[in-house]
């Protein structure tokens, strides 16, 4: 359905648990977060219905996401659930991949049909301190499990930070030119603890600078519909993206709202505002009635976000919220 700026909305990502495996810095506190309640986690019968009412508005593609998708018990069942539903056109995953060496031939038999994957550093002792844990060998094997899987495409998430990563970007480089994997460079987003962090922020330009690369020839066969832009130099198997959030945002154009493991309706990532659709599951209202709050949730999603102003701050971490 249209919102009231006449964007055409039809992505719903979906925080599955706020629970992880790992503690990405940027992410994540030292101390942790407070898990949710158990109780006040949707289950996979209420998401699939949220699921199946968002269909009738016009949504068609699935993100699933969390904190880490893959660590919450049943997650294949659901999937294949979810892939069955009419009007599902793509059902995607994000993941930090360490359960990929053993669950990427599960994911494409239960239809799930791509993942992107986070990999911000190849280096295992970076890696251990940035994630605060795990191993990036596990995350490289499923990089390439996935590939031998048939999901298609792999895209590769890294988020640069100053002082952590930008060193390593034209490793990256060297991954997209050798394999079809399409590297998509992000902007580190002040939300919950990296909004203490301005200062490591790096610009798209800047990371272009850093990649020494002399020409960008713009390239539209990647699949997506999101906000990344594509590039293939010469020669290249895979691709490599941007995704500016914050030098140049792409809320003109936003098709996406999310929906939070605890039942929560975010019409934008970056707005506290959130429309409670687990009380309505719980309460007896009519697919039509939840229908109607997500309807009106969708048309009053904002037209621009404002992280760029000083003051702004996330209340949730990015692992509550999904990315
Ligand atoms: N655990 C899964 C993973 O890491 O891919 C899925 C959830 S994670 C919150 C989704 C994405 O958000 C990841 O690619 C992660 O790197 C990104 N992310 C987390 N915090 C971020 C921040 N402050 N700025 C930009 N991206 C962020
Ligand atoms: Fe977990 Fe993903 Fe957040 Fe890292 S970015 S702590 S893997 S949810």
């Amino acid at each position: 359905m249209q919102d009231q700026f006449l964007r055409q909305i039809d992505y719903l990502r979906i925080s599955v648990t706020d629970r992880c495996n790992l503690r990405c810095k940027y992410c994540m506190p030292v101390e942790g977060i407070q898990w949710m309640p158990h109780d006040s986690i949707l289950s996979f019968e209420e998401i699939l219905r949220l699921m199946k009412i968002s269909i009738q508005l016009g949504f068609r593609r699935f993100r699933i996401t969390g904190g880490e998708p893959l660590v919450r018990k049943g997650i294949l069942d659901f999937l294949r659930e979810g892939a069955q539903l009419p009007g599902v056109e793509d059902l995607m995953l994000t993941t930090n991949g360490m359960l990929l060496p053993e669950m990427a031939f599960d994911l494409k038999a239960a239809g799930v049909h791509r993942v992107n994957i986070s990999l911000d550093t190849m280096d295992p002792e970076r890696f251990r301190d940035n994630a605060r844990g795990g191993d990036v060998s596990s995350v490289i094997q499923g990089i390439f499990r996935s590939l031998e899987a048939g999901l298609n495409p792999v895209k590769i998430n890294v988020v640069v930070v100053r002082g952590f990563n930008t060193d390593e970007l034209p490793n990256f480089l060297t991954l997209a030119k050798q394999y079809p994997l399409h590297i998509r460079f992000i902007e580190l987003m002040p939300i919950g603890i990296s909004s203490e962090h301005r200062n490591d922020f790096v610009s798209i330009q800047e990371m272009k600078e850093l990649l020494e690369i002399q020409e960008y020839h713009p390239t539209q066969d990647i699949t997506g519909g999101g906000p990344a832009e594509y590039f293939r130099p010469n020669g290249f198997k895979g691709s490599i993206g941007f995704i500016s959030a914050m030098s140049r945002h792409f809320c003109g154009t936003c098709n996406r709202v999310r929906l939070t493991a605890d039942g929560k309706l975010r019409p934008c990532l970056h707005s506290k505002h959130e429309v409670d659709l687990r009380t309505s599951l719980r309460n007896g209202s009519t697919d039509a009635m939840i229908l109607d709050r997500f309807a009106k949730a969708i048309w009053h999603k904002p037209a621009e976000h404002h992280m760029n102003d000083e003051a702004w701050q996330g209340e949730r971490v990015m692992s509550q919220i999904g990315g």
